[in-house]
């Protein structure tokens, strides 16, 4: 016999046409000998066709066997098909002899898990039916007959059938067998594979299918396969992702100017007003440049534009003896396409070109903000006096107006203190005033009022217990009391800019109080009005303005954190830098330190392993900082400045110095030992080797040092993982405290407009704008260390320039999360990323954070997705021309992945679509092992689709 398999529709065919062949005699002759079947040949159509006949009509008690060869079946099919076409001669065609003559043959099955060959033994036969023909041959017509039989419960290798005739006149023409199959199939966007259709044992085979392409579900896609080959009751249906609809049983993606934002069976919508329409596959449509969205705009609606300048302000005096005005306007002329706008209304008293606010005494009815009706009254105005308003116009887009502002301010001259003098003195008071230059008027903005910072102290404090107080003031005047009669006082003010921020130069003047007490002359003093915040800083000593601390630098979330226990004192503030070192470091003699090895290039010199044995103290391993010889004194005493910065600071996660060398020619610093050097380049040695777990152990070390330097009222300006030193036990310890570094010698460090060196990639937008240091910068740049851990010392935003990192950042863009990374990690990192820095969390937040996530491990096992709406573009994403990659070799190449071509080729992968289809454990699979490799491919996937699909999704 042999198998021809034959494919249809629904179901497969085994054919088994009976073919003459010189083998004959090994399976049909033993049973033609014993049962006395025959062969004959027909050629019908050019091929060759057997029929198996027997008729031994006349003779008794016949039992004639012809058997097949072993069919091997396949796992599923338990139950197949026996087709048979047959000839039945009738009886009554055949003299009185044959009184014997059936017309009726038997067929059998026999189950085997292997070839028994030409071994026959009728006892391991089961009957499965009696053949009868429907139609009966007679001598002069011939009929052919196909009857179909089933075999059930097949379960083992294969199986025999045979066929047992008893004295009928039978011809066996040809033989099917078969099973029957569901074939694959696509039904509610889910793919399920070719089924073999059950059995009486099972009528209904339930099958699993998966989401098509760019489709999901909630729940696993099912179906039922029946008995005869159909699929029934589809369950669970698959939808297309966001960004995709259905079209013919597959997800595409919304073509350019439509969008979809959920997973639905819906349709791509048509891209609202207002938006863009370039790009397809896209979520939502982003908005056109100077169109925006508000904060509770959902993100599929239109984008609105800021709404122009009210038009028509017109003031009536109404009551002009009573102080009162009447202001009335007309709605802008463009609302932007919003209905939500609202006017503020904005007093000022100007002189020249410089205008100040009304003050508090101005009444508006009904409000001065949030007003909805064109017009506002105005009461308590002095008579005589001149005054201008401003009626602004905003709706729900009006923040974004601003937000331009916040980061990229318009930078004009600040306004500069030119004289200050005293206008009035008791022997407990003291009434000043001060003079403005003139600013310039950038054309199209508004003046903003100008806010002062005056600080004062008395003179001839003993320097180490100063007391500042430092007054913000609306105005250029005050009057302070409460002072100590005849005493000298040094006063310095400096105008603020419109962020808060001290600019221009600031003057310092002497004045003295009377010494002749004059009762009552302080009671009766105003009030200061004009004082918006006052801030009692106790500082021990002064500080210059080099000073890396200012008192805008300290950000206090509670009230326990106005007194702190210990402050940093800024060794920049002594006279002598010499006395700040010796009253923070203890001096080391040279003698007592062993220099071992090199282990590094510092600023100033390189860094040693080494020992310090001080007499009667045990020995210990330590890090030796050397000044390199040429030095000037100024060098010298920057160097010895980061030994007075670390000796005030005593924490397990801060670095610890052990002492200095200052009275010797060569100036050194020596610091306890760290076995594993610095962190960013530990990990990259030992990338993928630590679980989360750990890696977040680690990072709850450096917040804790991170806290305690805030608490402590110290900015660190460049912390870096580059900055942070792990021990032999992992320790993470918070170092570099150097002065100079942060704004001359860092090698990250890429000078500002402002001046000085910033490292861009670690320093949080307001920092990088205006140089607003802050401990909430520090926690940006915490954010920043999180990110490179947890992406075993990855250079934050991969080749991207310094400039182009700024740009993203301001769009609010923000890195990815690392590959692995518990999702709760990366919304701390996020958190630590937001634009506004009062919102950021405090270092005692994270700590307390990252206290929890490690007593519940299980907090760390949901893994960050990679997010398009909010992640940075990822580089290496299209060729040098910024068209997507020709080839899968060119891909590779331009992220320096080459060595994997093969590997690429081999595992099929040899298109750029099939690149995009790749899943971590696809790389994984076809040989990409070492995970910087495996984290590099993935990411350059994702920034392709991110560029293919939803490059220009609005950032949210
Ligand atoms: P620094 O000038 O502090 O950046 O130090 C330069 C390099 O010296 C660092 O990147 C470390 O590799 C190494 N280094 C500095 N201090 C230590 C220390 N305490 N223990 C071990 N290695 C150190």
């Amino acid at each position: 016999f042999t198998v021809i398999s034959i494919r249809c529709c629904t179901f497969i065919l085994f054919f088994y046409s009976f073919i003459f062949s010189s083998f004959k005699g090994v399976y049909i002759s033993n049973l033609v000998v014993l049962f006395q079947w025959e062969v004959t040949q027909r050629t019908l159509n050019g091929s060759q066709f057997y029929t198996y006949s027997v008729c031994n009509v006349g003779e008794r008690e016949q039992d004639n066997w012809l058997r097949t060869t072993f069919i091997q079946r396949r796992p599923a099919a338990s139950r197949v098909f026996v087709e048979l076409q047959f000839i039945v001669r009738d009886c009554n065609s055949f003299d009185a002899t044959s009184l014997t003559c059936k017309e009726t043959f038997n067929l059998f099955t026999s189950e085997s898990d292997a070839d028994v060959g030409t071994t026959f033994r009728k006892g391991q036969f089961k009957k499965v039916a009696t053949i009868a023909p429907d139609e009966i041959t007679s001598k002069n017509e011939l009929r052919i007959n196909t009857e179909t039989r089933v075999v059930e419960n097949l379960s083992r290798k294969g199986f025999y059938l045979a066929f047992q005739d008893i004295g009928a006149c039978v011809a066996l023409l040809s033989t099917r067998v078969y099973y029957k199959t569901c074939p694959a199939t696509v039904k509610s966007l889910a793919s399920f594979p070719e089924t073999v259709a059950g059995g009486e044992n099972q009528a209904l085979r339930e099958v699993s299918g998966v989401c098509v392409d760019n489709a999901v579900s909630e729940k696993l896609p099912r179906i039922y396969c029946t008995v005869d080959g159909e699929w029934v009751v589809p369950v669970g249906q698959c939808q297309c992702k966001p960004g995709y609809e259905e079209v013919k049983d597959a997800c595409q993606e919304c073509q350019p100017g439509f969008f979809k934002a959920v997973a639905s069976g819906d349709k791509c919508e048509l891209c609202p007003a207002n938006t863009q329409r370039l790009s397809s596959g896209v979520l939502f449509c982003p908005c056109m440049d100077g169109f925006y969205r508000a904060p509770t705009d959902p993100s599929t609606g239109p984008c609105s534009g800021l709404p122009s300048a009210p038009r028509d302000l017109v003031a009536t005096t109404t009551q002009l003896s009573a102080g009162k005005l009447l202001l009335t306007w007309s709605p802008p002329e463009d609302t932007g396409g919003r209905i939500d706008i609202t006017y503020s209304i904005e007093c000022q008293r100007c002189e020249g070109i410089v205008c100040q606010p009304c003050g508090e005494k101005i009444r508006y009815e009904p409000a001065s903000t949030g007003l909805t009706d064109t017009k506002v009254s105005v009461s308590e105005l002095d008579a005589h006096l001149n005054y201008t308003f401003i009626v602004e116009a905003h709706s729900g887009v009006s923040l974004f107006a601003s937000q331009a502002t916040i980061l990229y301010p318009v930078s004009s001259d600040p306004p500069k203190i030119t004289t200050m003098r005293v206008v009035e003195r008791t022997s407990t008071s003291l009434s000043l005033s001060w003079d403005v230059s003139p600013r310039p008027r950038v054309p199209n903005t508004q003046v903003r009022p100008i806010r002062y910072e005056l600080t004062f102290r008395k003179k001839d404090d003993n320097l180490d217990m100063t007391t500042y107080i430092v007054l913000i003031l609306e105005k250029n005047s005050v009057q302070i009391n409460d002072l100590a009669p005849g005493t000298a006082y040094l006063f310095r003010v400096q105008a603020l800019s419109s962020d808060g921020s001290p600019g221009g130069s600031s003057i310092e003047e002497q004045f003295e109080t009377s010494s002749e007490v004059i009762f009552g002359a302080a009671v009766g003093g105003a009030a200061m009005l004009f004082v918006v915040v006052v801030i009692l800083f106790l500082r021990r000593r002064k500080r210059n303005s080099n000073s890396r601390q200012g008192p805008e630098d300290t950000y206090f979330s509670s009230s326990e954190q106005l007194k702190p226990l210990k402050t940093y004192v800024d060794p920049h503030t002594y006279e002598d830098p010499n006395v700040a070192v010796l009253k923070f470091a203890t001096e080391i003699h040279p003698s007592h330190i062993t220099k071992q090895k090199v282990i590094g290039a510092g600023e100033f010199g390189e860094v040693y392993r080494g020992i310090l044995k001080v007499p009667a103290r045990k020995e210990v391993a330590v890090a030796i900082k050397t000044l390199k010889p040429g030095y000037t004194e100024k060098q010298r005493q920057d160097f010895l400045s980061e030994a007075s910065i670390m000796g005030q600071f005593s924490h397990q996660n801060i670095i610890r110095l052990e002492g200095v060398v200052t009275k010797f020619k060569h100036a050194m610093i020596v610091t306890e030992y760290m076995e594993n050097g610095a962190l960013d380049r530990y990990l990259k040695d030992h990338d993928g080797e630590f679980p989360s777990f750990q890696l977040v152990g680690m990072l709850r070390g450096i917040a804790a040092g991170m806290k305690y330097l805030s608490d402590m009222s110290y900015v660190h300006r460049d912390l870096a993982a580059r900055n942070i030193l792990v021990n032999n036990t992992l320790e993470c310890k918070v170092s570099d405290f150097g002065l100079s570094r942060v704004l001359e010698d860092n090698p990250e460090g890429t000078y500002t407009t402002s001046g000085g060196k910033i490292p861009i990639r670690w320093t949080a937008p307001e920092a990088i704008a205006y140089r607003k240091f802050t401990s909430a910068s520090d926690v940006w740049s915490f954010g920043i260390v999180m990110w490179e851990v947890m992406a075993f010392g990855e250079r934050p935003y991969w080749d991207m320039s310094n400039h182009e990192v700024m740009k993203a950042i301001n769009e609010a863009f923000r890195l990815p999360a690392p590959m692995d990374c518990p999702s709760t990690v990366y919304q701390l990192m996020l958190q630590c990323w937001l634009q506004d820095r009062s919102k950021r969390p405090r270092f005692g937040d994270i700590v307390n954070l990252l206290d929890k996530l490690l007593r519940s491990p299980d907090s760390l096992k949901t893994i960050a997705d990679f997010d398009p709406r909010i992640s940075i573009r990822l580089p290496s994403t299209s060729g040098s021309d910024g068209s997507p990659f020709r080839s899968v070799s060119e891909w590779l190449e331009s992220i320096k992945m080459s060595q994997y071509s093969e590997n690429f080729t081999c595992a099929g992968v040899v298109t750029m679509d099939h690149v995009l289809q790749m899943k971590n454990e696809d790389i994984k699979n076809i040989g990409v092992r070492l995970p910087g490799h495996l984290k590099r491919i993935a990411y350059s996937i994702l920034g392709l689709k991110d560029q293919t699909s939803t490059l220009s999704v609005f950032a949210v």
